[in-house]
């Protein structure tokens, strides 16, 4: 009925506007996320999202009008209960037959574990030479018996999956099939939608390793450990982070594990990020010689669209590259 009421309102412009076939109503958590959808939807109708502006999904409140917009979704992609923890309990209220796809369940996707630990103690890899794009050079979490512990109590993935194009391939191929299903009738303009983006996304990664091919392997220190899936990719260092997830608030002893390191290391560069106080990045650096620049890892700062997922790609590798070359 809801729906019916929802179509009754449409003003008789919109309704001409509409697409000859009424598309279903697609919700979509975060930016990055909903950039993908977006791409898939080209010339279809256009997915509402959830979080906009600069909101982290790790500090996010849902609002009244968040609330509304689910309640009327016919699909509602999201990463999963381990990002977007303000979505979990709204979800579960969703009407029966709103379809929800938890994007962080699509098989064939790259899922490493969360690090814990301010510095990766357990995976300093010193002077010794490796190879970063090698599949043995796993992250594994089991390697960190000391440091933090993440407040994350099942399976301890890290949720910034999207942060690789293999993944972000594995996510649209996953978010065009739902889509065909819920609307057949529109599934060749998802699947041509998906073929496009697909061969962008594989032109993106090129043009990635290209961008960062000068800095490879120079150590970084990030604000949240959001970049592993960059890191594999693009064979990017990150030497540590400030906070596991922008939750907690690293203690005095991370804080001072990470300055140490960064002088060891006499590394390079430590980045903030846009929606988090900047204060914490300075006291890390003091008295070091490290340069400060700006990651953007949930596109706080970007708007949102199909050409969001790039910009963000893109602006990430720029950043470590600028403040690397620096040097
Ligand atoms: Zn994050």
């Amino acid at each position: 009925m809801k729906k019916l009421f929802a179509a009754l309102a449409l003003s008789a412009a919109t309704m001409l506007s509409a697409p000859a076939l009424a598309s279903p109503n697609v919700v979509v958590s975060i930016k990055p996320i909903h950039s993908l959808v977006a791409s898939i939807m080209k010339g279809i109708a256009e997915p509402g999202l959830v979080l906009k502006g600069a909101g982290s999904p790790h500090t996010y409140q849902l609002k009244p009008a968040d609330a509304e917009l689910l309640q009327n979704a016919d699909i509602v992609f999201w990463v999963g209960p381990e990002l977007e923890r303000f979505l979990e309990k709204p979800i579960e209220s969703l009407p029966k037959n709103a379809r929800v796809v938890e994007l962080e369940d699509t098989p064939g996707l790259l899922k490493l574990p969360l690090r814990e630990g301010g510095a990766f103690e357990a995976h300093d890899h010193g002077e010794e030479d490796h190879d970063h794009a090698g599949e043995a050079h796993d992250h594994s979490a089991d390697d960190h018996a000391e440091g933090d512990h993440a407040t994350h109590s099942h399976e301890e993935h890290d949720a910034h999956i999207w942060l690789n194009t293999s993944n972000a391939k594995v996510l649209a191929s996953a978010i065009a099939a739902a889509l065909s299903e819920a609307d057949p009738a529109n599934a060749p303009r998802y699947k041509a939608n998906l073929d496009a983006l697909d061969g962008n996304l594989d032109a993106l990664s090129a043009e990635i390793k290209t961008t960062v091919a000068p800095v490879r392997d120079k150590p970084i220190v990030v604000f949240h450990d959001a970049y592993q899936y960059f890191e594999k990719e693009f064979g990017i260092r990150v030497a540590g982070s400030i906070t596991v997830s922008p939750e907690t608030l690293p203690g005095a002893a991370r804080i001072s594990e990470i300055h140490d390191k960064l002088g060891r290391l006499a590394a390079a560069c430590v980045f903030a990020e846009p929606q988090f106080e900047p204060r914490l990045v300075n006291v890390v650096i003091e008295g070091t010689a490290a340069r400060t620049g700006t990651l953007d890892p949930e596109a706080a700062t970007l708007n949102e669209g199909p050409d969001l997922y790039f910009a963000l790609m893109r602006g990430i590798a720029g950043s470590i590259r600028d403040c690397l070359s620096a040097r």
